[in-house]
């Protein structure tokens, strides 16, 4: 587990430095190395890259030949292309852009392993109250599923792969960060539906004097910090880039 961290720490898009063996070992084992699901896209597609130099996700890994497929306009697969595997890897061809070579998008499958290396249950049963569980054998969604339960989460928190996919995962910080997206998104909605509310985010920064300057800096270059400076900006940056749609609901046809 060292080798990986300081490969994390090094170059984590460098495939040589990130071996086949802890490639598969991050695709079929839950509990291992789930820094590997949070990092970035492109780790993500490097997880799915296989001896053949071919990324393909662990549904089409294991599927047949005929689980191949391309979206038509009557029917959503998941696969934006009809990709293909192939034994060799002379014969691997540059997969279309933004997908791997099964023709499943990148970004799915990417936010599919980031779901299914971090997600934590529970039973209903009350016997079994405070056991968490794990999604160890569910490790290969069908890609027309993968694709609605990926848009609903997205849709309903207003949250990007990208807002996911992040090195401090498990901080203080990632945290904040989540939950002041979502509330920009929700906040944008309620105006945009004109609901009689007024929301203003005030940031004061009177927990700050509590730190030393060397704390401070320490703090922000760990991630393990944040100042109410840094809330504030990631809330103007919000304010000014971000896109918020509505939210998608059906209407009845009756
Ligand atoms: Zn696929």
């Amino acid at each position: 587990m060292k080798s990986l961290e300081m490969y994390l720490k090094s170059n984590p898009e460098d495939p040589k430095l990130f071996r086949f063996k802890f490639r598969k070992q991050v695709r079929e084992q839950v509990d291992f190395f789930p820094e590997a699901s949070f990092t970035s896209v492109n780790v993500s597609k490097l997880v799915f890259k296989s001896s053949q130099q071919q990324a393909l996700c662990e549904y089409h890994r294991k599927g047949k030949g005929s689980t191949f497929k391309a979206d038509t306009a009557i029917e959503l697969f998941g696969m934006g292309f009809k990709g293909e595997s192939v034994g060799d890897s002379k014969q691997v061809a540059e997969a279309p852009e933004g997908h791997l070579h099964c023709g499943c998008p990148t970004r799915e499958v990417a936010l599919e392993l980031f779901l299914w290396k971090t997600t934590r249950a529970f039973s209903s049963n009350p016997k079994l109250l405070g056991r968490s569980y794990t999604m160890e054998e569910l490790s290969k969604l069908k890609p027309s599923t993968r694709t609605f339960w990926n848009k609903s989460i997205r849709d309903y928190t207003g949250l990007q792969v990208e807002d996911f996919l992040s090195p401090d995962y498990g901080s203080d910080a990632y945290a904040m960060r989540i939950a002041l997206t979502q509330l920009h998104t929700q906040v944008e909605r309620l105006k945009a539906l004109r609901a009689p509310v007024a929301v203003e985010l005030i940031f004061p920064d009177a927990d700050d004097g509590n730190y030393s300057g060397n704390m401070l800096q320490y703090g922000m270059e760990m991630g393990f910090f944040v100042t109410s400076k840094q809330l504030e900006h990631y809330w103007d940056e919000l304010k000014a880039k971000r896109k918020v749609f509505p939210l998608p609901l059906i209407t009845r046809k009756d």
